[in-house]
């Protein structure tokens, strides 16, 4: 039963006054689908909306307040220019207003002839003048109670205007109840924190100019409670599911793992033989291994998985394998058959597409347990479906399940260990965080045969350039990937920009040159056209990257990413990391769309310079914070609203001990202060 002293924070957002049908899809999509996912959302920034008290203050090209009277018009002559409005203001100064793409009435009406006016935005000096272009805001003066002098300033979503938003948190804040403490005494008065509902009112209420900062008390605060309630519920999680529920003890000689190792034509890195120790341990001692395998692109992850599964096999049990798409289960398939090739182990495969009469026979073998190792997708989970005895899931490319699905795998078979594989590196002081529940093994170095990746940072105005030695390189047999970023996350607008240029190259390359996968096409159509890229009948292969995350098509030696600023840098180093996996050397091309900024060269060239995922995990980490680089939506990995990565480092390590203290004398929460933390984690599931 959840306190009816949060009955506040859990108003659907259609039901929240003020908020009409219209806003409701759009409240929810920027906050979410509760009253409390709005007031999480918090202001990205503040503007400073003080009147100027002294022209001295004033400041040329930066937004500023100004008080004065309106004194006169300037009609525009010509439709494209600005209609101007003169106000005095501070004695003899003049500021010029000028508005773009206004109707006189309009303007008239908003800035009436000798009205005392505030108004807010940048200015710029002009000839003698000062003028502010547009202004962000603009009131009589008899009203500027209305609005603060600090101003939050919030993420928008197209179609809801800031005023609204800014209005509908405000009416929610007034009707928030002061909650009981739940952290102990010692660690308010240590970290000087405010209460929590008072550190909600401050975040939208800003008093000072920094009051948006990551490293402010409030901020802390709620960062702090955040933290302390995900690594609560991920650490009781684990204790449910490893400690408590023992799990078996598999030792064996490996023999095997010995058998496979003869169709293995190549000698394993001492990352991959630490890490495959770490796996022996675990299955060794009395808990359940969960365990996650962090390792680049090719980084050679599946071996790893399959030692754990040849273990479980030998051990008379099963394992599972699970894959994001149905490309890569036929993938591991493949390889997996081709290792495992005369050692008696029988491996299946089971997706969605199955038909009826496969299915049944597949479902037979794996209720028999004839089924050794089933790779698959979702469907590996499918409430029918019994395993005689599964031992142990992997789990492929982890960041596109999220950590709810998680939780839904952790309850098929017999209390199975698990072992999580993730491309995505992460910097070390985000694993904790994240997956407080995990032990956490990576592989850093790469396998010996590895050619290095020829990395350029090219503008698109070189295509020709660009496209005149892909075709050089295509008649010497090289094939391409050509990558067509996300456009906000809109399947129409990137549709279009993937259109046009496919159309391009059409002009350039011979037309059955190109192949081209989108999500809208069926699995079968995007075997087929996969199968004509590997065959080597189509040579650039376009694609947009939600598609195919861990394709391998070792052929394919050249990697072009267009509209490379869009990406995030994980995600450039992962889509590089699809080429330079057989033995030619291998090429990236980063094109983007010319203005960029230095910061975003930056960013290109660290990727140019760089091949280490980690690295280029910690550099992202240092320029842009986490938020961006777990890419939420994206990535599946909790969505925190208070916690800065970069800003809240000792607060992590705090609240990890809060919570361990908190779950070893009081686990179920029975203590008053114990019943005041589930309230916590009641306003944070
Ligand atoms: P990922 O970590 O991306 O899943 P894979 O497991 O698919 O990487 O490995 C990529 C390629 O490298 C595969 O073709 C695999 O057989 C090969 N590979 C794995 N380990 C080694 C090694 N130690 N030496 C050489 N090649 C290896
Ligand atoms: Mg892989």
């Amino acid at each position: 039963m959840r306190s009816p002293l949060l009955n506040n924070f859990f108003i659907p957002t259609q039901d929240i006054r003020g908020i009409g049908d219209r806003l409701a899809p759009l409240i929810t999509k920027l906050c979410g689908p509760l009253s409390k996912d709005i007031i999480f959302t918090i202001p990205r920034k503040v503007n400073d909306r003080r009147v100027l008290t002294d022209i001295k203050l004033l400041q040329i090209g930066q937004v500023n307040t100004i008080r004065g009277v309106i004194t006169q018009y300037i009609p525009n002559m010509k439709p494209h220019h600005p209609f101007k409005v003169t106000m005095n203001f501070m004695g003899l100064n003049v500021l010029t207003i000028a508005l773009f793409n206004s109707r006189a009435e309009w303007v008239k009406r908003q800035f009436p002839m000798g009205a005392e006016m505030i108004v807010s935005g940048r200015v710029d000096t002009f000839l003698h003048d000062y003028t502010m272009p547009n202004p962000e805001m603009a009131i009589l003066a008899s009203e500027a109670f209305k609005l603060p002098a600090i101003e939050p300033v919030y993420w928008l979503t197209s179609g809801l205007s800031p005023r609204i938003l800014y209005r509908t948190v405000q009416n929610l804040c007034e009707s928030l109840p002061p909650l009981p403490e739940w952290h102990p005494q010692s660690i308010i008065d240590g970290e000087k924190f405010p209460a929590f509902t008072e550190s909600i009112l401050r975040c939208h209420n800003p008093q000072h100019l920094n009051d948006a900062e990551p490293d402010t008390p409030h901020r802390r605060r709620l960062a702090f409670d955040e933290l302390s309630a995900h690594n609560f519920v991920l650490r009781r999680f684990r204790q449910t599911h490893s400690a408590r529920q023992n799990g078996r003890t598999i030792v064996n000689d490996d023999s095997l793992w010995g058998k496979i190792c003869q169709n293995i034509p190549f000698a394993l890195t001492d990352d991959q033989r630490a890490v495959m120790a770490e796996i022996a341990g675990d299955f060794a001692g009395p808990n359940r291994m969960t365990r996650l395998l962090q390792g680049d692109v090719g980084s050679g992850k599946t071996i790893v998985a399959l030692y754990a599964m040849a273990k479980v096999v030998e051990y008379g049990g099963q394992a599972v394998l699970m894959a994001p798409t149905e490309i890569l289960v036929n993938q591991h398939l493949e390889t997996i058959t081709k290792f495992c090739a005369n050692c008696g182990v029988n491996i299946i495969s089971l997706t969605g597409k199955d038909k009826v009469k496969e299915r049944r026979e597949k479902y037979q073998q794996i209720t028999d347990g004839t089924a050794h190792i089933i790779i698959g997708t979702h469907a590996l989970f499918s409430e029918s479906l019994e395993y005689k005895n599964l031992l142990l899931t992997v789990i492929d490319e982890q960041h596109r399940f999220g950590v709810r699905q998680r939780a839904d795998l952790y309850s098929k078979g017999e209390r199975p260990d698990f072992l999580i594989m993730s491309a995505t590196p992460i910097p070390r002081s985000l694993t904790m965080a994240i997956y407080g529940d995990l032990s956490v093994s990576r592989l850093v170095e790469k396998p010996k045969n590895r050619q290095p990746i020829k990395t350029s940072v090219l503008s698109v105005e070189k295509m020709p350039q660009l496209c005149e030695s892909l075709k050089n390189q295509i008649h010497n047999g090289e094939k391409a990937f050509w990558v067509c970023p996300l456009i906000e996350d809109s399947e129409t607008l990137t549709q279009a920009s993937v259109d046009k240029r496919l159309k391009e190259l059409t002009h350039i390359f011979p037309k059955e040159w190109l192949g081209y996968v989108h999500g809208r096409l069926s699995s079968e159509e995007k075997n087929a056209i996969m199968a004509e890229f590997v065959a080597g009948r189509v040579k650039i292969l376009l694609a947009t990257t939600v598609i195919e995350v861990g394709v391998d098509v070792p052929s394919a030696n050249i990697m072009i990413i267009d509209g490379a600023e869009r990406f995030g840098l994980a995600q450039l180093h992962q889509l590089r990391g699809r080429v330079g996996r057989g033995d030619a050397p291998a090429q990236c091309v980063l094109l983007y769309n010319p203005p960029i900024g230095e910061k975003m060269q930056n960013r290109l060239n660290i990727i140019r310079s760089n091949d280490n995922g980690f690295i280029i995990a910690e550099e992202d980490l240092k320029m842009r914070g986490a938020g961006d680089i777990l890419g939420t939506k994206q990535s599946g990995l909790p969505d925190f609203k208070f916690v800065d990565f970069t800003a809240h480092g000792d607060i992590m390590v705090k609240a990890r001990q809060r919570a361990e203290l908190l779950l070893h004398e009081d686990p179920q929460l029975t203590s008053p202060m114990g019943q005041n933390f589930q309230i916590l984690l009641d306003l944070f599931k």
